[in-house]
């Protein structure tokens, strides 16, 4: 197939402007519908555009391991590597169940416009394994993380692609895929993953970092908005490190934060929780309601009158069948991809604001380049520099991203992905197409 044939036939799949929401929509849907969307406003060639609708590789394999009761059960593992026009591939690796290839393509197209919005020196990429880690044994984890560092291994390094947590994966998984990455390498490589612990070369803040930037962007977001923090009301979903560190850091800055939630339900304080007081799906897994008086549903939080409604759990939770009901004002993405694009439609049109995903949580990939960098110069960063220079990127691509909302009739996530794909377009356009 061409590639003029298979962009006609991925236009109408998505279609311009009109959603088929009767399936649920696909990262890569959403991913490519925004592309598309963004690509309509601005003057960038049709060339470019058409090269970053489609990954650059997707690896593919496979990933036996031993069970605890010496049977051997064989998982699939995905890389999508997207784009690295500015610098290195550059993103998560997930164990859920539902990872796909689609999924990790649509994931890894977030990652190539999350480092540009930031102006980080790298490219997009994402991965995992289809398998349910709460199945897993410490054990099991671990020697799945080790054949899927071997089976990846050609394909990574700190110079081509640089891994790092994201759901279902934390430190103490990225130690692992280092160890196995430098054991076969022969040399100790801290650069070829980022989130790793701090003793083998990971960054202070690192774990705290994708929350520390919904609180600091949703910090921003009411500035613009005029509404004071010590004023403002929150609802947060999701109590893992994103939902957990940014509520918190809310709650100190002065917010009453409302609801928290995890995956049983949400606990709700209309006077305010003490958010410190509720441990952390790290600290102790899914025990949000079980220190709550009042119990809600997950479906209740996202709809509840609230300033601020902050989704930092899973992707498509604001949907077209509750756009309608949402009452917070502001919506600040924590998690990637909450909002199907008919949900967004629905909300621009209701004028609720939404602060897209790849700005409000960028922090993560950002302190992951401040550990890319720590571990090339062999010298660790103070935590408080971290987060100093962590609040300064993050004012600067705020900064970007609002003179583009200021300056055009579009919506912030509009804003970013001008942004963003501005930038790259530039970027291709320097180097040109090869050979
Ligand atoms: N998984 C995180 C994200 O979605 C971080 C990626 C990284 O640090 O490379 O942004």
């Amino acid at each position: 197939m061409t590639m003029a044939s298979r962009s006609e036939n991925a236009r109408e799949e998505t279609g311009d402007g009109t959603v088929d929401t009767t399936e649920p929509e696909s990262a890569l849907e959403t991913a490519r519908r925004q592309l598309y969307h963004a690509a309509n406003d601005l003057d960038i060639d049709p060339n470019i555009v058409e090269r970053l609708k489609y990954p650059k590789k997707v690896h593919e394999v496979t990933v036996p391991i031993e069970r605890d009761d010496g049977t051997v059960e064989v998982f699939t593992g995905y890389r999508a590597q997207h784009d690295s026009v500015r610098g290195p591939y550059k993103g998560g690796l997930r164990y859920h169940p539902d990872v796909t290839r689609d999924e990790c393509v649509g994931l890894g197209m977030w990652m190539t416009w999350k480092c540009a919005v930031m102006d980080l020196p790298f490219g997009g990429a994402k991965g995992g394994v289809a398998v349910n880690p709460k199945e897993l044994s410490a054990k099991e984890k671990e020697r799945l993380t080790r054949r899927f560092a071997q089976e990846l291994r050609d394909n990574i390094g700190p110079n081509q692609d640089i891994p790092a947590p994201d759901m279902g994966t934390d430190p103490q998984t990225m130690a692992w895929l280092m160890d196995a990455y430098s054991m076969q390498e022969g040399e100790t490589t801290p650069g070829v993953v980022t989130g790793k612990p701090p003793v083998v070369g990971g960054s202070e803040g690192r774990e705290e970092a994708p929350g520390r930037s919904v609180a600091l962007i949703t910090q921003l977001a009411c500035e613009y908005y005029d509404q004071p923090l010590e004023d403002a009301t929150v609802a947060v979903q999701g109590y893992g490190s994103v939902g957990a560190n940014a509520a918190r850091l809310l709650d100190e800055w002065g917010a009453t934060i409302v609801a928290i939630s995890d995956v049983n339900g949400a606990m709700y304080e209309p006077e305010g929780i003490e958010t410190a007081a509720v441990p952390s799906h790290d600290e102790e897994p899914e025990a949000v309601t079980t220190y709550a008086d009042t119990v809600i549903s997950n479906d209740e939080l996202l709809t509840l009158d609230v300033d601020v409604l902050i989704p930092a759990a899973l992707g498509n939770v604001i949907t077209e069948g509750n756009a309608e009901a949402i009452a917070a004002d502001l919506v600040i993405e924590g998690a990637n991809g909450p909002t199907t694009s008919a949900a967004d439609s629905i909300l621009a049109a209701r004028g609720v604001a939404v602060i897209p995903d790849i700005l409000a949580n960028a922090g993560g990939v950002t302190v992951s380049y401040f550990e890319w960098l720590q571990d090339i110069n062999r010298r660790a960063w103070s935590l408080e520099r971290v987060n100093d220079e962590l609040e300064a990127e993050m004012q600067a691509a705020w900064d970007a991203v609002q003179s583009e909302f200021e300056q055009r009739d579009g919506s912030w996530r509009d804003a970013a992905y001008i942004v963003a794909l501005s930038r790259i377009a530039e970027a291709h356009e320097a180097r040109g197409l090869w050979p």
